[in-house]
């Protein structure tokens, strides 16, 4: 049965490979200046510095600001109105408790810093290397985790799930061969994350459709790319529910897409 083992020539080059991606993965957080595209021709295309105003326009509205604080934006529905597929007391939980936390971290880390206060969101992480190597992992994942909860929220709905249409449903066929594709592609890169993390459908700097997935709370703008529909596949997203069962909270979560929302955001994303 030895077959089903790698070869210490195989288990090298798959250990050569894995260097080269978190390779290319480095590079391409750094690559908000353009000279890391220099050293990796391959990675995606970015958005450039240009088009930051319409990521903004994406997200800042719904990361709620006030003044140089960052607020917890109320829940556009009600606690309920996920269910069955997400139930009330996981939304409370998680909007009220977990993405709560995430804003009050994220002023706190600021709070020395009064030059980084009132920025928006997506203009802070956009770029997360010019924030002080004394908060930046802080800012990273907490300034991380209220983009990312304020882009969840506004994608879901109490009407949701079923297909996109018009230029949003060309588009995934376009970049997937068909919406089943699409989907499939999604829930397999969401399942497969390991640990804490996300699966995105992002629009890159090429205009192109892909589906990523992320550790933590990274948000896909540190690597210029806009976010269209993010999952969350930490635990605290469906144990109440769903205990261990992620691949069944997502065949749920498929059911809460607010299509007209990701199909606004697809629209000024692809105009930027
Ligand atoms: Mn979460």
């Amino acid at each position: 049965m030895s077959g089903q083992h790698p070869t210490p020539q195989v288990w090298s080059a798959i250990q050569s490979a894995a260097r080269s991606i978190s390779r290319r993965r480095f590079l391409g957080s750094l690559s908000i200046g353009g000279a890391a595209a220099l050293l990796a021709p391959a990675a995606t295309p970015t958005f450039a510095r240009a088009s930051l105003h319409t990521l903004s326009l994406l997200d800042a509205n719904i990361a709620a600001q006030a003044g140089a604080s960052y607020t917890l934006p109320p829940l556009p529905y009600d606690y309920a109105a996920l269910e069955p597929h997400i139930d009330a007391a996981t939304m409370r939980l998680h909007h009220d408790r977990h993405h709560a936390t995430y804003v009050t971290n994220l002023n706190n880390a600021l709070a020395n810093y009064p030059d980084l206060q009132g920025r928006d969101i997506v203009d802070l992480l956009y770029h997360i290397s010019d924030v002080p190597e004394a908060i930046r992992t802080t800012v990273r994942n907490n300034g991380g985790g209220h983009l990312n909860h304020s882009i969840f929220w506004a994608i879901m709905g109490p009407t949701g799930g079923g297909q996109p249409i018009g230029a949003l449903l060309d588009a995934i066929n376009t970049a997937f061969g068909d919406f089943a594709a699409f989907k499939a592609k999604m829930t397999d890169a969401a399942t497969k994350q390991f640990g804490s993390g996300w699966a995105w459908l992002v629009l890159d700097g090429a205009k192109q459709l892909q589906v990523i997935s992320r550790p933590n709370q990274d948000a896909p703008v540190m690597d210029g790319l806009a976010a269209l529909v993010g999952v969350d596949v930490w635990e605290h997203a469906y144990y109440l529910k769903y205990q261990n069962r992620r691949a069944d909270y997502l065949a749920a979560w498929w059911n809460t897409i607010n299509w007209e929302s990701v199909g606004k955001r697809f629209d000024q994303a692809r105009g930027a």
